[in-house]
């Protein structure tokens, strides 16, 4: 299939992998056990590690408990009955490169809302603590550490035995595979999309879930909680919210439509999602800072800003593609580029590139605000530690990567079209002006 070459030279692409691989489980570890035992100080881990070495790390590395097996295996079961089972409209996704078309249940909204009020509800009436996810995060974080590589190791054999479509195929290598993946479109049955479960009902849902226990964790352990915390749960649940509320979108995205299932992705959503991506919180549990009404308004304003205009970028992407370049884009008829190109089997078609609105201020600009909304529930933290923000400077990096790998695939795919796009839309530090 199309998308199995990779974007880096293959030295540069075996190194990443491989450091990915045998990286982010110990480092996930050492995040979770700097935030909540160790003040959020990498200074005073490294000391420890220093002083008690490889047996000293081990010995932090918590095992995976029963407890933390029974709380993960409760949460997927309901998040993949909510996806099953509740209603929601039928959406086609975007044409495959070997031309399938996925059909999804569009019950994103819907299982959010019932998610958040389960849990609340659950605290409210005395019937599970969410303080216990808390207290047993490190042992949760070990056995998704464990049960998603796994899960890639499932998906992989599942990539050779039962493809769900023919967007699926062997690069040839195995361990290109395993990371990359095998399959786009993997499904168990006809309608549990996997990676609508892996991405979205696991990974995002967690997100909010946890943004939420880290505020009762505060809660319940000092009475109340410090306006610091309270920005960065509403800015967290508000990013989630737009996530839920634009998820039929979502689906038209590199994530869905372009990478394919394999650790990369999957390993992704399941463990640096619910780890790295809700880091901030983790450490403003044991951090209660005072911002003061004015300065806590600020930067909740600038932060809603932030995610409103990066969820608009999307939209007006969406909209006009949906509408077929037919919709109203800043008040006028939009500019665009019509890209032909040829699918794998040979056939002809075409795609419409926006180059007005957000889309004609510089090239991947809805990048920005992503960033900025990010740094936006992070500052909260003030500057007393590093490590907060350590999600804003991971996901710079990623969105960089990520806006090379599209640029890449998108002028292998579109060619001359494509060309004449970048001239249109350059990369501009300053958007619309240089
Ligand atoms: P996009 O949604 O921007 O999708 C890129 C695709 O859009 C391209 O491959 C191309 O696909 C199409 N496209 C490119 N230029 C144009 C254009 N001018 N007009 C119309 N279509 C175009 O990419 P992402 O998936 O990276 O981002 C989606 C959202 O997810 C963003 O809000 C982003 O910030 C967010 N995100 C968040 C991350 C996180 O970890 N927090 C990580 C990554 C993304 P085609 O083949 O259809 O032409």
């Amino acid at each position: 299939m199309a998308e199995a070459k990779t974007v880096h030279s293959p030295l540069v692409t075996y190194i990443s992998m491989l450091s990915l691989l045998t990286l982010c489980p110990p480092f996930v570890i050492l995040l979770w056990y700097t935030m909540v035992h160790a003040d959020g100080s990498i200074a005073q881990t490294f000391d420890y590690l220093r002083q008690h070495g490889l047996q000293g790390f081990l010995n932090i590395w918590p095992r995976p408990t029963a407890v933390a097996w029974k709380i993960i295996a409760v949460y997927a079961a309901f998040e993949a009955a909510l996806q099953l089972y509740l209603p929601g409209k039928t959406v086609k996704g975007p044409i495959s490169p070997t031309g399938n078309q996925p059909v999804y249940k569009a019950n994103g909204m819907a299982a959010y809302f019932v998610t958040l009020i389960t849990y609340i509800g659950l605290w409210w009436f005395g019937i599970f603590n969410p303080t216990i996810v808390y207290d047993h995060l490190g042992e949760i974080y070990s056995a998704l550490i464990v049960g998603s590589f796994i899960f890639c190791i499932f998906l992989y054999i599942k990539g050779h035995v039962a493809p769900s479509s023919t967007d699926s195929g062997s690069s040839g290598n195995i361990i290109i595979d395993f990371y990359w993946g095998m399959e786009l479109y993997p499904r168990i049955g006809k309608n549990f999309d996997i990676k609508v479960f892996t991405n979205c009902r696991f990974g995002m849902m967690s997100w909010a879930v946890l943004a939420l226990t880290y505020c009762i964790k505060q809660y319940e352990q000092n009475g109340k909680v410090a306006d610091s915390m309270l920005v960065n749960t509403i800015l967290m649940l508000v990013y989630v919210t737009k996530f839920f509320w634009w998820e039929a979108g979502y689906w038209n995205t590199m994530d869905i439509a372009h990478d394919r299932a394999g650790f990369y992705i999957c390993w992704g959503c399941l463990v640096w999602v619910p780890s790295i991506y809700t880091s901030p919180g983790m450490y403003l549990v044991n951090h209660p800072i005072n911002l003061g009404t004015q300065l806590a308004f600020y930067i909740l304003v600038a932060g809603i800003l932030c995610i409103y205009i990066n969820y608009d970028c999307d939209r007006q992407r969406q909209e006009f593609r949906r509408t077929n370049g037919k919709c109203i884009v800043w008040g006028k008829a939009p500019s665009k580029i019509v890209a032909t190109y040829t699918t794998t089997s040979g056939e002809t078609k075409s795609s419409l590139l926006l180059t007005s609105g957000w889309w004609g201020l510089s090239r991947h600009f809805h990048y920005v605000p992503e960033i900025l909304g990010a740094f936006f529930w992070t500052v909260p933290a003030l500057f007393n530690h590093f490590l907060p923000y350590f999600y804003v400077i991971f996901l710079t990096i990623l969105l960089f990567d990520r806006a090379k790998r599209d640029d890449d695939r998108c002028r292998s795919k579109y060619g001359k079209y494509w060309k004449l796009y970048c001239e249109r839309v350059p990369y501009r530090i300053i958007p619309g002006i240089y």
